[in-house]
């Protein structure tokens, strides 16, 4: 034995015994009573009243349950069986008494519930020895029952404490990542992407495609309407990119001011060029009032288009210049339009 198990011994035999007898006979409950004297270690009740056992039961709250199988008013074996109904009782263990030795008997206690069978009155040595060992057994038992239930707990408050570190973690993943005004994936978030897409098509040999957008004579609505309009049109032009870019696999995001860009990977320059298209609409369909350039203009935006298949030595900024450069030609066409600057030599 180590020094742990040489504790644990020590501990679960060191465990108060608290005996329940259950019989009516007087003289008996005095025989026992004398039995058990020398054992400090323990405490005796008895009750003699059948009807009264099972509240002494839940009062005393044995470790062990001396029983005695004929007793006037409800006989033992029943006594037995309501001890084993009893959720608060139904684990005690007991031990039959009877006055022979008779199988007939013996097998109907067990089938009860009874886990020992002795006959009265046994030898003092023995009658310990049985009460120790139940005793023993059952308080070791209802131990282990206790730690289990602390370990199942512990375990449970370890998982929702995971859980919530997890979405802790998740807003604040999100945070870091979306713009404050619009709620789009911010320029931090866009750099990241870009870079990572870039990437991925120069590896896969893809096409990766980017739309610069620019609100038009911005300046002027702020000069006419105020900043803090300003500031909800820019949202409503955020809650129509929304709108245009569905799929997953596309980032809409706030580039900066009022500009703003969606990455699209893997997606060629006509593709894009209805996303693009779409996005337009949908901004000119809000139908913001503005008076620049006419008196009764409504909010519309310039988009730049770029597509590239990314090579080795290339850098995703070439794909910002190029699609800025779409931005000027739309903006120098008019504005509210798409342009595509396409590469030279293309
Ligand atoms: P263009 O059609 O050529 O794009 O003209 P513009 O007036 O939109 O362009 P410019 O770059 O001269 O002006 C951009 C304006 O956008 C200037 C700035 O006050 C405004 N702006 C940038 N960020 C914000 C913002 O967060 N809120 C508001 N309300 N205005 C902003
Ligand atoms: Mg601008
Ligand atoms: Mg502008």
């Amino acid at each position: 034995m180590n020094e742990l198990q040489l504790q644990e011994f020590y501990e679960a035999s060191n465990e108060t015994v608290i005996l329940l007898l259950v019989d009516d006979q007087q003289m008996i409950v005095e025989a026992v009573r004398r039995q058990l004297t020398s054992e400090s270690d323990l405490e005796f009740h008895y009750c003699t009243d059948s009807d009264q056992a099972v509240i002494e039961a839940l009062r005393v709250k044995p470790t062990v349950i001396l029983q005695d199988l004929v007793m006037p008013g409800s006989d033992g074996l029943s006594l037995i069986k309501e001890y084993r109904k009893n959720a608060l009782t139904s684990g005690i263990p007991i031990i039959a008494l009877s006055i022979k030795e008779d199988a007939s008997v013996k097998s109907r206690a067990f089938e009860a519930g009874a886990d020992d069978y002795l006959v009265k009155l046994p030898d003092p040595i023995e009658l310990i020895a049985r009460i120790r060992y139940h005793s023993r057994s059952f308080v070791t038992a209802r131990k282990l029952d206790h730690a289990y239930r602390a370990l199942r707990t512990s375990q449970q408050q370890l998982l929702d404490s995971n859980l919530t570190l997890q979405r802790a973690l998740g807003e604040l993943k999100r945070l870091v990542n979306s713009d404050g005004l619009t709620d789009l994936a911010n320029r931090r978030h866009f750099d990241e992407f870009l870079q990572a897409e870039w990437q991925s098509a120069n590896e896969a040999g893809s096409e990766i495609s980017l739309l610069m957008v620019d609100v038009d004579f911005f300046k002027l609505f702020n000069d006419s309407f105020g900043h803090l309009a300003g500031d909800d049109t820019l949202k409503k032009v955020a809650g129509a990119m929304r709108d245009a870019v569905t799929d997953e696999a596309f980032l809409p995001a706030r580039y900066g001011g009022e500009e703003f860009a969606v990455i699209l990977p893997a997606t060629s320059s006509a593709d894009a060029m209805v996303i693009a298209e779409s996005l337009r609409e949908k901004v000119e369909a809000l139908k913001i009032p503005h008076d620049s350039p006419e008196p009764t203009s409504v909010v519309t935006v310039s988009i730049g288009l770029a597509t590239l298949s990314p090579k080795r030595s290339d850098d995703c900024k070439m794909l910002i210049e190029l699609a800025d450069k779409g931005l000027y030609l739309a903006k120098r066409g008019g504005r509210n339009q798409v342009a595509v600057h396409l590469v030279d030599g293309e």
